[in-house]
């Protein structure tokens, strides 16, 4: 594990950071809240990659677990997937200096995968699928009752995005779901943190990073496209993410087209609709400074 440098450290007690700590447990603690996330009892099995997503989750799980008004246990869950150059020993290491409990679990799954997948061809989403298996493996082992994931606001932009463009869904990352064997709760306490604040954060703490290419595999074309379009949204147009992040909190399936969601065969004129009627209405937006504008609808 390294040592944090004297400028690190100087950071970590800076006022700003003290601010972004707050802010990023208030997220957390807020998500935990609107989930349900985590009750009395519960034992959450945190899996740490060794990226900054996941050290941040778990450094801010225990720091909220402090002053919880419910008793939890935390067990920090690494997978060594045996990719070339993994420091094994990193990851031990940093969970003794934090004095949290843990499980390191060894999987030989880089060689299944690149054993399975032809050169040149993504290996993501079987590795993915192995992992899975694993890591739902040991939490009935440790008898955990959640599983949490550092995914963050971010991510579930993007698969959103991927999703609508690629899939044909409207569908993102929930912050909370039960496996299809309905054993495990996963849940995913950053959902209302962003990537940026996240990197700051890990950026300030001098966690020992573990690189993600390790296994060489190209991050998916789709997503990185899906991730320079957010970004740019985000340097042109202030706002806006985090209005498609509040949008993921207000969806209105009247005035969608599925019918699986809105009972359109039995709409009639005696059918309460909860948006009304803005059949002939162009949609009215606020302003950031709360007024309202109108979008003149293209002929
Ligand atoms: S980047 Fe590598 S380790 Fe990560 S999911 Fe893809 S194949 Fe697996």
């Amino acid at each position: 594990m390294s040592t944090p440098s004297p400028q690190s450290a100087e950071t970590r007690f800076s006022n700003t950071f003290l601010r972004l700590k707050k802010k990023l447990e208030r997220g957390v603690g807020e998500a935990i809240a609107d989930f349900n996330m985590i009750e009395d009892g519960d034992t959450v099995m945190v899996c740490v990659s060794g990226g900054k997503d996941s050290y941040s989750l778990l450094s801010i799980l225990l720091a909220l677990r402090e002053r919880a008004p419910v008793d939890f246990r935390i067990v920090a869950m690494n997978l060594d997937q045996k990719q070339p150059g993994f420091p094994a020993e990193v990851l031990p290491a940093y969970f003794e200096s934090i004095g949290v409990e843990y499980r390191i679990v060894t999987e030989d799954t880089y060689s299944i995968v690149k054993d399975k997948i032809p050169e040149g061809k993504t290996t993501c989403s079987l590795c993915s699928r192995l992992r899975r298996g694993i890591i739902y493996r040991v939490a009935r082992e440790i008898g955990a009752t959640k599983i949490a994931l550092g995914h963050h606001r971010d991510d579930m932009l993007e698969t959103l995005f991927l999703n609508m463009f690629f899939g044909g869904k409207i569908k993102a990352m929930p912050p909370k779901l039960v496996s299809d064997d309905g054993q495990h709760v996963v849940i995913r306490p950053l959902a209302y943190c962003t990537e940026n604040d996240i990197a700051r954060f890990a950026r300030a703490m001098d966690f020992p990073i573990i690189p993600c290419n390790l296994c060489g595999s190209q991050e998916n074309a789709q997503r990185k496209q899906i991730k320079a379009m957010l970004a740019g949204w985000a340097r042109d147009y202030p706002g806006r993410i985090e209005s498609l992040a509040t949008a993921l909190q207000n969806v209105v399936p009247s005035h969608l087209a599925d019918q699986r969601l809105f009972d359109f065969q039995g709409l009639d004129r005696h059918t309460v609709v909860a948006e009304g009627d803005t059949a002939f209405d162009p949609p009215e937006l606020p302003r950031s400074g709360g007024d309202v504008i109108r979008i003149t609808p293209l002929d």
